[in-house]
């Protein structure tokens, strides 16, 4: 094999197109090498997500598409059909944010909606909202935190704050970050509203999201 010049970084050891110094830039700006995507945890797009490569500051976005929305409008119907059968109160904007939010980390991670509700499955028996933890969504916060409510209980749980937002049929969907239950239950991020708020900067990034426990 006769020997070749990586004009990308002058190496004689790989062609061009196998140099790990070839430059990448992300859609925040940041700039990287494909020699990151192994090392540095920069990431390949998620499904949804656009063509850029992201590196580990910034959040995940994706889109929900329509036939998305719908499963999730359907499985919110049942969450709030059980809970009335159950005489309670329900309020089927806010089971349509949860599953929105839910089937977001869902299909970011191509994991398990352990939360969904299917016939006989008890509500409060359920396991996290996700496999990979517990899901507060948001289509607006005007405090630019994840609430955490008195009423959540797992405390070995992650905590993955998921930012909604609705354009034309699609939902955007933003996973902020994430926190433990325990951690994010600080007196000094107590509203008397009677919740937590977890400041945005003080979440854990998403990279760092641990693998089922
Ligand atoms: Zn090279
Ligand atoms: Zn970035």
């Amino acid at each position: 094999m006769s020997e070749v010049t990586c004009n990308i970084c002058s190496s004689t050891d790989h062609y061009p197109v196998k140099c790990p110094n070839m430059p990448i830039q992300c859609r925040c700006g940041a700039k990287g090498h494909v020699s990151d995507l192994l090392t540095g945890n920069w990431r390949w797009p998620k499904q949804g997500e656009g063509s850029r490569y992201v590196c580990p500051k910034c959040p995940i976005k994706l889109i929900i598409y329509p036939k998305e929305v719908k499963t999730c409008d359907y499985w919110a119907q049942a969450r709030s059909d059980e809970r009335i059968s159950q005489g309670k109160e329900a309020n089927i904007n806010s089971h349509k944010t949860g599953c929105y939010g839910e089937y977001a980390v869902v299909k970011a991670y191509d994991c398990e909606w352990t939360g969904k509700f299917y016939e006989g499955q008890s509500w409060e028996n359920r396991s996290w909202d996700t496999e990979r933890g517990e899901v507060r969504a948001t289509f607006s916060n005007h405090h630019n935190g994840m609430k955490l409510y008195p009423s959540d209980s797992y405390l070995d749980a992650p905590y993955i704050w998921v930012k909604l937002l609705r354009r034309g049929s699609n939902v955007k969907a933003e996973l902020v970050g994430w926190v433990w239950l325990r951690e994010g239950r600080k007196d000094k991020w107590w509203n008397e509203e009677g919740y937590w708020i977890v400041p945005r900067e003080k979440l854990r990034l998403m990279e760092t999201l641990p693998c089922t426990p």
